[in-house]
């Protein structure tokens, strides 16, 4: 599947583009977390929605929501993706103090989602069709709070195992103007499944972008920056351009892109530089042990693939051919 080409940049030499691949943490819609009975409402008292297994206390052991399973495999059907029948939960190794089991609970080499696509709506009518690479199910972390002493932090685990869906794209958006289109249908899509609330402002859906450019013309990949939690679609835009401008600067003056990962300051307009390649982590991902992989019968995927709402594409096509519309 090729991408739809998108704005070149002018550089000082000459003409740029942009290769843009995204990771999107959409929360799961579910009334408890991934593997525990405790709330997901948002909001609460401090520490007001936490179990023990979310509080990692000794000897707690995760059982897992099939509600949350099933709103993953739904979205998958909905982005047109292939469903693995069998799938594992990992460990993501790694001490940070909003997450007290000291490793979160992922899916890394049988995500429970592959391949599928997203079709986006362009300027003038246009579409372009983006892949995507996998979906898998993971939890989410706890909060720390900053600003309630002048010398304490504290911690806020209301969130902490909360299920999160992580979509990844290919890398084939082609400018800033493709990954708004791109963010703006996947949501769009969560929403008509019911699977997501897509309220970027809570944080309910937030990207990972990932930017390189190469010259216009060639094929292979650039060096890419990753541009951490964006939960703002115009921010994400403005972001990518700044950041596709940086990385041309630096290769027309004969320097060389440092993969590393970046953050977005919207009050100046810049990303600034987070941590780079050298300081990534190597998380010692391992099968959890404390639960079976995931398996469907196609019997079971193909009874939520005919209770599916329609969903925008289907319904645009409907009204075309049955209203006539443009
Ligand atoms: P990681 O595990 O380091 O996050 P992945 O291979 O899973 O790396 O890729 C993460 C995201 O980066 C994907 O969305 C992918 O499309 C995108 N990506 C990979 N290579 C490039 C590149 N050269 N330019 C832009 N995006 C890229
Ligand atoms: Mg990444």
């Amino acid at each position: 599947m090729s991408a739809a080409s998108g704005k070149l940049i002018k550089g000082a030499t000459g003409d740029w583009e942009t290769v843009i691949g995204l990771e999107v943490h959409a929360q799961v819609t579910s009334n408890s977390k991934l593997f525990s009975g405790a709330s997901t409402e948002f909001g609460g008292e401090p520490n007001s929605h936490v179990s023990l297994v979310d509080a990692a206390m000794p000897g707690m052991l995760p059982v897992i929501n099939e509600e949350c399973v099933r709103q993953a495999v739904r979205t998958g059907l909905g982005l047109n993706a292939k469903i693995n029948l069998r799938s594992v939960f990992d460990r993501k190794n790694y001490f940070y103090p909003d997450s007290p089991q000291g490793y979160q609970i992922s899916q890394y080499l049988s995500p429970v989602v592959g391949e599928g696509e997203v079709v986006l709506e362009l300027d003038g009518g246009k579409t372009a069709t983006v892949g995507i690479e996998r979906l898998h199910l993971e939890q989410d972390a706890g909060k720390l709070l900053h600003d309630r002493s002048p010398n304490l932090s504290y911690v806020d685990l209301n969130r902490c195992g909360v299920a999160l869906m992580e979509i990844v794209s290919k890398p084939e958006i082609r400018d800033a103007e493709q990954a708004k289109a791109y963010v703006t249908k996947l949501r769009s899509i969560l929403r008509y499944l019911g699977t997501c609330d897509g309220d970027m402002e809570k944080g309910s859906l937030r990207a990972d972008v990932n930017v390189s450019v190469r010259r216009a013309g060639t094929t292979e990949l650039g060096t890419r920056c990753e541009i951490k939690n964006m939960n703002s679609i115009s921010f994400m835009g403005d972001a990518i351009e700044y950041e596709a401008r940086r990385q041309i600067e630096i290769i027309e003056d004969g320097g060389s892109i440092d993969q590393e990962t970046r953050l977005y300051d919207p009050g100046k307009g810049e990303t600034r530089s987070m941590r780079s390649k050298e300081e990534a982590h190597d998380y010692r991902y391992f099968p959890d042990p404390d639960l079976l992989p995931l398996e469907f019968s196609e019997a079971w995927v193909a009874g939520i693939k005919a209770g599916l709402p329609e969903l925008p594409d289907q319904k645009k096509a409907r009204f075309i051919a049955d209203f006539g519309l443009s």
